[in-house]
């Protein structure tokens, strides 16, 4: 396809609940990136929604990543420039935040701040029903498996205002 076609391709996948990513819906790259042909060369999704976003190359040792942690995600509010580095540095973060549940200490990762407490708790609730695997809540709430495994494990799930 051409670059227009992915361009509009993208806008006709349906959002999904709560996170509203575009999860792209035809081939994937290696390790689970949406995988495009264009001009007869595999691209990954993510980078090239993002060169269009940024009307420019990605720069050199910069990546596309996602806020939303959904690889297959192709919605461009959610794919930002970093470095590997800044990767590490977020999640690094939101480890530390672990020890100071609900408190708003620093900055929130983005996925914290859009995901309801509400939301957070009903996940826990569902998987402690013990029917549901992860990826089988992340498929109703549209989100990936270790986000869903994120939450669970609690890592940097805090709900908010439990805590001051
Ligand atoms: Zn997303």
């Amino acid at each position: 396809m051409t670059i227009e076609e992915f361009k509009s391709h993208c806008l006709q996948i349906k959002p999904q609940p709560v996170l509203n990513c575009r999860l792209w819906d035809k081939g994937l790259s290696g390790k689970g990136y949406a995988g495009v042909w264009i001009d007869g060369k595999m691209h990954r999704g993510n980078r090239v929604i993002l060169s269009l976003k940024l009307r420019r190359k990605i720069r050199k040792g910069f990546q596309a990543l996602h806020t939303c942690d959904n690889r297959r995600c192709v919605e461009e509010k959610h794919i930002y420039e970093g470095t590997p580095k800044n990767n590490i540095d977020e999640r690094t973060k939101r480890n530390r935040h672990r020890s100071a549940f609900g408190s708003e200490n620093g900055k929130a990762s983005h996925l914290k701040n859009i995901l309801k407490p509400k939301t957070i708790k009903a996940i826990k609730a569902l998987y402690a029903k013990d029917e549901l695997t992860y990826q089988q809540i992340g498929k109703k709430y549209g989100l990936s498996r270790s986000t869903v495994c994120k939450i669970i494990l609690d890592t940097h799930w805090s709900v908010r205002g439990t805590a001051s």
